[in-house]
């Protein structure tokens, strides 16, 4: 079986993402592959593309990514990150906004048995949040295939459903089931939500999932932002992870 890195949300986080792919180097790894998100927020969009580009086997798009080339409405952003997209629409090479333009927001592997989502299964270009088990279980009904690898809400899990339909969630690993399904979010590279402020990405090796958390120089991060006037809230969650 291959085995695979599932990075996402890297939001134009380049320190992050070369932290990120340093480490899985390091990993018995075959392929990468991004669940979206590219940019957005962060000061290096198309470094971080270009980066991308070259390291992964798949890459998917996500609202951010959508909403820089005026693929998806904004207008439901909040104002930073409404200002971090109009940044983000300006500073963007015309070539790279024509390679987000092409990316899918929802992929089938077919032979590994994998759905890949920016968002959720049920509904991928309305960009809903699946953040609990009561989101999980109804979007368990969304797909059939055994494992649906998710972004988006940058808070890292791995929920399984037993043949039973009850759901157990894990934290930081667990072991894959033949008879079982999973939904997994991979976390974000760029902007982590969940309290730890390291960049966050998965490992899929054999029947084994891992989430993996990596320390990167956010202040560098955070002085570009600052250099290029992005908003303040933004260059600041970077230091709390939330
Ligand atoms: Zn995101």
């Amino acid at each position: 079986m291959t085995n695979y890195a599932v990075i996402s949300d890297v939001h134009s986080n380049l320190e992050a993402l070369e932290s990120v792919l340093k480490d899985i180097k390091k990993r018995k790894v075959d392929e990468i592959i991004f669940l979206g998100d590219a940019v957005g927020y962060g000061p290096n969009p198309n470094e971080c593309l270009e980066l991308l580009k070259k390291r992964c086997k798949i890459m998917m798009a996500g609202n951010h990514d959508w909403g820089a080339v005026g693929q998806t409405n904004i207008d439901y952003f909040n104002e930073y990150a409404k200002a971090a997209i109009i940044w983000t629409r300006e500073v963007l090479t015309e070539k790279n906004q024509g390679f987000i333009k092409a990316l899918p927001i929802i992929k089938n592997m077919k032979k590994e048995n994998i759905l890949l989502v920016h968002s959720t299964p049920k509904e991928p270009s309305a960009w809903h949040y699946l953040l609990t088990l009561w989101d999980a279980e109804m979007n368990f009904h969304y797909f059939e295939q055994r494992i649906c690898l998710v972004g988006h809400s940058h808070q890292p899990f791995i929920i399984e459903r037993l043949p039973s339909g009850e759901m157990v969630t894990h934290r930081a690993e667990a072991v894959l089931g033949e008879n079982e399904r999973y939904i997994i979010n991979v976390g974000s590279v760029g902007q982590p939500r969940d309290g730890d402020s390291r960049a966050c990405y998965a490992l899929i090796r054999g029947n084994k999932v891992e989430i993996v958390r990596v320390k990167y120089n956010i202040e560098e991060t955070q002085r570009k932002m600052r250099e290029n006037d992005l908003p303040l809230s933004l260059i600041e969650r970077l230091s709390s992870g939330t």
